[in-house]
């Protein structure tokens, strides 16, 4: 069995099942996926989150503000943990920094499309002191940012709560850097693309009982899905080409990102399947 511990679910595509969740979903949970955490990228996302939840009790849900999205008014700390706290969400986030679009070339087309890295930096901090206040893990999405966004956990989290870095597309040093600090590691379907020989290497490479795995659907297609919009079904992809590179059997990553996953989501743990929870405990794995 396996967990998207990243999907958009309120982002479909009309070509996926025909833009429809429960569809989608069915056709995850026949490859034996069992369990998906929706991931938000705005506070005012969290409701339509919320209820696709209550329709499929095998949909957690995370709350909080992608660095890229614009909005009107930042939310502070106490936003952010009325949101979490009204709609049961199990983590906080997407949140995190992400300079990519920062660069000149791009700010040269579109100067005010993405919040700079000042608004980026308050806006993570809040989160990160947010999900500390709240005891719930974090999920961060950095990218171009690696030594601030390495500063900020260090400063901002507890260790024992930890979080992830999802779709991690860094090198191993911050892997390394990030678990150190309680910090687990998400691969997407990036890890199958030909070019991403540095990600295989921290597929390799990071202590398996801190890898998680995920889509980001509908974003990022694994071989031999690209070009196509991306969806749950398709974690079983980038669990395959994991085992691979460990020499390990599907089953092993399977097992082992699955209990990982409620190592560190602990408020959906009490929600998972009953079939996990009696595969895990045989394997020793809770
Ligand atoms: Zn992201
Ligand atoms: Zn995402």
């Amino acid at each position: 069995m396996f967990v998207d511990s990243h999907c958009h679910l309120d982002r479909l595509d009309p070509r996926t099942h025909g833009g429809d969740i429960a569809a989608t979903l069915d056709a995850a949970r026949a490859r034996h996926v069992r369990q998906f955490l929706a991931i938000a990228v705005t506070l005012e996302g969290v409701p339509e989150l919320a209820r696709i939840s209550r329709e499929h009790a095998d949909v957690v849900i995370s709350a909080g503000v992608h660095p890229l999205h614009r909005v009107e008014v930042e939310p502070d700390v106490e936003a952010i943990k009325a949101c979490a706290d009204r709609y049961d969400a199990v983590a906080i986030g997407e949140c995190g920094l992400d300079y990519h679009y920062l660069d000149k070339h791009y700010l040269d087309k579109a100067p005010d499309s993405v919040p700079g890295r000042e608004i980026q930096r308050e806006r993570f901090r809040r989160h990160l002191i947010a999900a500390t206040e709240l005891e719930l893990p974090v999920i961060v999405h950095t990218r171009e940012a690696r030594e601030e966004t390495l500063a900020l956990i260090r400063e901002h989290t507890d260790p024992a709560i930890g979080g992830v870095l999802h779709c991690f597309t860094e090198d191993l040093d911050m892997a390394r850097e990030a678990v150190r600090h309680g910090f687990s590691i998400s691969l997407s379907g990036i890890v199958t693309f030909r070019n991403a020989e540095s990600i295989r290497d921290v597929a390799r490479r990071v202590p398996l009982d801190r890898l998680l795995i995920e889509t980001d659907s509908p974003y990022l297609s694994p071989v031999p899905h690209r070009g196509k919009p991306n969806e749950p079904a398709w974690v079983v992809e980038v669990a395959e080409c994991i085992a691979q590179q460990r020499g390990i059997s599907i089953e092993e990553v399977a097992m082992q990102t699955t209990a990982n996953f409620y190592r560190l989501f602990r408020a959906a743990a009490p929600e998972a399947p009953a079939e996990i929870r009696d595969a895990l405990a045989n394997a020793g794995l809770v």
